[in-house]
């Protein structure tokens, strides 16, 4: 395997299953995420599964900052072949109390973010003859739920933004597909469950199982594993007609 992966968010829950699953798998990791132990995780990771990596702390905020983790990647490592669009902020309030600046950066890194590195990885890719582009959406992207105006609006987006850089990738073997997951226990979720605690007025355990999970069929938190294995999967070389869709991993939220 002498292919490169950079995860966004991946110094944490979701993004650092991928990274390690890929890691597992001899890609060598670009790891980026605002924990401070960030470099510590990447090193730790490289160590234990022979790969080479790197870490980045960029501000997803800003499309300059975006831009310098994209050349970083390809100087480092002289290549992209992966690059999933993991981070993602959560905020749940009314619409009426919804911040602006919360709304603005929920935008700007669940949304915007998406489009700068993928623009960014586009001309490598291409040189390449192989990209895949996997954003991790949510079923949020494919439903909506009330207090989330700018959650569901950004993972809307990012639905709409894969089917596009689908086409353009067509018969350039690059790839773009958004995973739509349910409810996974990470901090973005366990923050929530006090913020929906409040404005719901519940405590937390019915939170959970009244309001987290009550529209998922199958009661229990997503695996982060389930979410890593079908990262893996559309990464493969053998995926190039994957292209422009979205896979729910939602306990049957979607069905209904
Ligand atoms: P998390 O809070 O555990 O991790 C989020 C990561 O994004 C962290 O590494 C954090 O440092 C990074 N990040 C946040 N803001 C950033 C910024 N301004 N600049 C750079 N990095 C930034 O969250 P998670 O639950 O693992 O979520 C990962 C993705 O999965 C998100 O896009 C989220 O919307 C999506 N998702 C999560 C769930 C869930 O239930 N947890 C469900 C569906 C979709």
């Amino acid at each position: 395997m002498n292919k490169t992966a950079l995860i966004t968010g991946s110094t944490s829950g979701i993004g650092l299953k991928i990274a390690t699953s890929f890691a597992k798998e001899g890609y060598a990791i670009m790891f980026h995420g605002l924990e401070k132990n960030g470099l510590e995780i990447a090193t730790e990771i490289g160590k234990k599964y022979n790969v080479k990596v790197g870490f980045s702390n960029a501000n997803l905020l800003k499309s300059s900052e975006i831009e310098k983790l994209i050349e970083e990647t390809i100087a480092t490592f002289k290549s992209i072949h992966v690059l999933v669009n993991n981070a993602g902020i959560q905020y749940v309030a009314p619409v009426k109390d919804f911040p602006n600046e919360k709304y603005e950066n929920i935008i700007a890194i669940n949304m915007n973010a998406v489009f700068y590195a993928s623009k960014a990885v586009w001309n490598q890719m291409e040189k390449q003859q192989f990209g895949r582009i996997i954003n991790i959406s949510s079923v949020h992207g494919l439903r909506a739920s009330e207090y989330k105006t700018a959650y569901v609006t950004a993972k809307h987006g990012v639905i709409g933004m894969t089917k596009v850089l689908a086409l353009e990738g067509a018969n350039k073997n690059i790839t773009c597909n958004s995973i739509c997951p349910g409810y996974v226990k990470t901090p973005l979720v366990i923050n929530q469950i006090k913020d929906q605690a409040q404005a719901h007025n519940m405590s937390e355990k019915d939170v959970i199982e009244k309001v987290l999970l009550k529209k998922q069929a199958v009661k229990e938190f997503i695996p982060v594993a389930a979410i890593s294995d079908m990262t893996l999967l559309l990464a493969k070389d053998t995926s190039t007609t994957i292209t422009g869709t979205s896979f729910t991993l939602d306990g049957g939220w979607t069905a209904q």
